[in-house]
């Protein structure tokens, strides 16, 4: 054993369990030892064995400038050189507060947090608060971090609530969670229908990427937007990973339709611990300290963190942006299909903006139980040689991948040529 990643991993193992901070990384569904990353540049990591490849994870969607953007860097060093934390206010969180405001209209209001679980544990803390009840809706394979009341599946029958998904969490802690499918408006109906009055929200992913990519339906989203307005819900757009991913502006943009709260991560911290939740300025008032909904953090509105988040913010409005994101990744799915077909390997792939989803499938899916049909043994086969070859995919047939705007036309054609090799063997 002389690589040193398997070195490294067998070391994390005694002190971190499995090995790691977050559970994907771990490579458990795909097999194999995971890569440890020594540096990155542009659309590039390198591991600890010094091998290159590009990288369609962007660090799970915050990249999406590429990675080490020298504007961004100096914006984090000149922050840190003026101080860490201070736990007193500053002029940057407003600055930041402004653009995400700016950015996305229905957002009047915000509170910065250092991660997505947090904001959507706040959200439907708010939500909750806001309307005085318990009652939440979500939608099987959307992911909303790891508060207790979110890991969730589907009870035995539509109108039951929710069984918890892990270990350590009370069921009296998730019979308030209805589960449904995502894009079944039948069931969105049903359930209004059956105890409207008691909602306090509904919370989707209105783009869905914690499932591989699973787009809306425009019905499905006006439905739920519909539902919520009669009934005096709070609908809940979590855009932890697609807000400012799918485009400028997240999913509410895209398919014009306003949230009443809106959770942000990822990209608005530009690879450092941002996340937000924010909405109507009559929902957000009932927060502390002006209303009785509490929430705190010690480093939230970090002023190194903010600082990574608003440069961020400020490049990716820059003219064209989002339309050459868009451009690459849409080369990058048509001849990833391209080179399946040509292979003769049963495969399809789907994008929004710099978001993708690559599927061992007939037909793009629209639910958790249809994405849960494609072949898995075939996209673990296809996982290790890409990255055999210099191609770092997420490691599970069941997230979605992110493009860059370093990823230009040769690192997608360098891709594509990869693939070629891949899907061969595959057939
Ligand atoms: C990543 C993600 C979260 C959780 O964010 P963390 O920063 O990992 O806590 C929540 N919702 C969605 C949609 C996500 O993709």
């Amino acid at each position: 054993m002389t690589d040193r990643n398997d070195i490294l991993f067998q070391r994390a193992q005694k002190t971190t369990p499995g090995g790691v901070n977050s559970p994907v990384r771990a490579f458990r569904s795909v097999g194999g030892t995971p890569r440890f990353i020594t540096r990155a540049e542009g659309p590039y990591f390198w591991d600890a064995e010094d091998r290159r490849y590009i990288d369609y994870i962007g660090s799970w969607g915050p990249a999406i400038v590429g990675h080490t953007h020298p504007v961004v860097v100096k914006a984090v060093q000149d922050a840190a050189a003026r101080g860490l934390s201070f736990g007193a206010p500053t002029e940057g969180e407003i600055e930041m507060a402004e653009e995400i405001c700016r950015l996305v209209p229905s957002i009047e209001q915000v509170r910065l947090v250092s991660s997505g679980t947090e904001a959507t544990m706040s959200a439907l803390r708010l939500a909750r608060g806001a309307t005085g009840r318990d009652k939440i809706v979500k939608f099987e394979g959307c992911y909303h971090g790891h508060a207790d009341s979110l890991l969730v599946k589907a009870g035995s029958g539509l109108l039951t609530f929710g069984n918890p998904t892990s270990a350590g969490v009370p069921e009296d802690f998730t019979k308030h969670t209805l589960v449904l499918d995502y894009n079944n408006t039948q069931q969105l109906e049903d359930a209004f229908k059956a105890m409207g009055h008691e909602i306090a929200c509904v919370i989707v992913e209105p783009v869905a990427g914690n499932m591989n990519l699973i787009k809306p339906t425009q019905e499905f989203l006006q439905t739920m937007r519909r539902l919520c307005t009669e009934h005096g819900s709070v609908l809940i757009f979590d855009e932890v990973m697609c807000g400012f991913r799918v485009g400028l502006g997240g999913a509410q943009a895209l398919y014009g339709i306003q949230a009443d709260i809106t959770a942000l991560g990822k990209v608005i911290g530009g690879g450092l611990p941002v996340a937000a939740f924010g909405g109507r300025a009559d929902l957000m008032k009932h927060m502390a300290p002006l209303g009785g909904v509490y929430q705190a953090g010690t480093l939230s509105g970090n002023p190194v963190a903010v600082a990574a988040g608003l440069s961020t913010l400020k490049l990716i409005q820059q003219p064209g942006f989002y339309e050459n994101l868009t451009a690459q990744t849409s080369k990058l799915v048509q001849g990833l299909s391209a080179a399946a077909k040509a292979a003769g390997v049963t495969f399809c792939a789907d994008s929004q903006g710099g978001m993708f989803g690559l599927y061992f499938a007939d037909s793009v899916p629209g639910s958790y139980g249809a994405v849960m049909q494609s072949d898995k043994e075939k996209f673990n086969r296809f996982f290790h040689l890409m990255l055999d070859a210099g191609v770092y995919l997420a490691p599970s047939a069941f997230e979605a991948g992110f493009v860059s705007a370093q990823h230009d036309d040769a690192v997608i054609e360098a891709t594509l040529v990869a693939a070629r090799g891949a899907f061969a063997q595959l057939a």
